[in-house]
């Protein structure tokens, strides 16, 4: 017997209400029904998962759009209204002014962003700029400022997080000295004062600080060849110095800190699962698994989070660092936008942003998918708050979709979150022997 299904009554989980406003060329119904009664949508039949699950896909005219859902006795109707599609009365196309000369600025908050494009979106961060770097600043373009870094390399920061001021004479390097300890290899550069700077993932792991006095094009580039895969890194000013950390490869998964973040909570659902399962409470019940899975193998684990709490992106990522966690694990389950096919997408995915984070994410999707027997929905590069770290290897993963009757059977199910957590910490002791 099924267990956990209240009664087969005809439910919608999605849309949420029975009069809604939807700006796409489809959508679709997610809820359940009895699966020994036959569903339409408008008189066509849909496909009843064995839980009573079930997602079907509508197009959606302009204009209003009446659905009737009927299962047995049971009848919904629901109405969709399209927009028309507004005109881009905008039409802003933004243009680079270059000035005349260039004005000297520092940045006005912590986390400043400097991008490779004037553009807030996408994989285009070169650095977070804590507060009080000194920039040159030589155009503009919509929100963002342009700095010169040097003759040939320019880069963008949003102008919210800039003040214009101060003064942009070159930095100058004092003195430079290696401090390793068991964890970390560290080096401080003792500069005068905050200078702008670059740090480039690769082998050899590369910072190039700009504007620093007595250097060709007043660059100074630092470079450390690694002899094993990068594996978290920081490089921030303490006072006038920076202090760059490298962490040292692990030995194994013993001891190893490791961040478990179950995705959501509190007021934060997540997405909602065909049989009104939240997400929020699966990322929770597979987080704990994983914790108990690591620690029997000898890590040490922090939890973001233990119970239904509300909490920030930004707190997520500081309690891993704070804890000097090596691994970021963010615990998800999947939805899909309004344009997409819920019947047609399912199975697992893993989200990264820095490259040095890609080979686990690999190596922990090939082992989930191997043992979970979920699809391969592949690996990405998103730029999520909680992988836009570098202090730890930092990955998102995506279980399986909710929304899919396929996927959301496996997500509730119990012995699936175990499986899932002991296929995620085989995917990471992979990773570290692969070396
Ligand atoms: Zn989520």
């Amino acid at each position: 017997m099924l267990t956990g299904i209240k009664a087969f009554a005809l439910e919608v989980v999605y849309p949420q209400k029975t009069m809604t406003v939807i700006s796409s060329d489809s959508t679709f119904f997610i809820g359940s029904s009895n699966p020994n009664l036959p569903l339409t949508v408008n008189g066509r039949p849909v496909k009843v998962h064995r839980t009573g699950a079930f997602a079907q896909t509508v197009r959606l005219n302009n204009g209003k759009n009446i659905f009737n859902l009927e299962s047995g006795e049971e009848k919904l109707i629901y109405i969709i209204d399209r927009p028309l599609p507004l005109l881009n009365l905008q039409n802003q196309q933004s243009c680079l002014k270059e000035y005349s000369a260039p004005v000297s600025a520092f940045t006005a908050k912590d986390g400043a962003v400097l991008r490779q494009t004037p553009v807030d979106s996408g994989i285009n961060r070169l650095a977070h700029f804590q507060k009080d770097i000194p920039l040159i600043i030589d155009g503009e373009n919509g929100d963002f400022l342009r700095t010169a870094l040097n003759s040939t390399t320019k880069a963008w920061i949003y102008k919210g997080d800039v003040q214009t001021a101060g003064n942009s004479a070159p930095a100058a390097l004092k003195n430079y000295e290696r401090q390793d300890n068991a964890e970390f290899y560290i080096f401080n550069f003792d500069f005068d004062k905050k200078t702008p700077y670059i740090i480039q993932e690769g082998n050899p792991l590369k910072v190039t600080f700009y504007n620093t006095a007595g250097n060709p094009d007043l660059t100074y580039v630092f470079e450390f060849p690694l002899t094993r895969k990068l594996n978290g890194y920081s490089g921030r000013f303490e006072g006038s110095g920076f202090v760059l950390k490298i962490r040292k490869y692990p030995a194994s998964l013993s001891g190893l800190k490791i961040a478990v973040d179950a995705g959501h909570g509190g007021d934060e659902f997540g997405a909602a699962g065909c049989l009104g399962d939240l997400e929020k409470n699966i990322n929770l019940a597979v987080s704990k698994y994983l914790e108990e899975e690591l620690t029997k193998r000898g890590a040490s684990v922090i939890m973001t989070r233990t119970g239904d709490t509300d909490l920030g992106l930004q707190e997520r990522v500081l309690i891993a660092n704070e804890n000097d966690a090596g691994i970021l694990l963010s615990i998800h389950a999947n939805s899909l936008p309004d344009n997409a096919d819920p019947n047609a997408n399912r199975g697992t995915s893993i989200y990264y942003y820095y490259n040095q984070a890609k080979p686990l994410a690999d190596s922990i999707l090939s082992s989930m998918t191997q043992k979970l027997g979920t699809r391969d929905d592949g690996v990405r590069q998103g730029s999520f708050a909680l992988v836009r770290n570098t202090d730890a290897l930092s990955v998102l993963i995506e279980v399986a979709y909710m929304i899919n009757p396929y996927d959301n059977e496996l997500l509730r199910d119990r012995n699936f979150q175990k499986q899932c957590a002991k296929a995620i910490a085989d995917g990471i002791e992979n990773y570290i022997k692969s070396e």
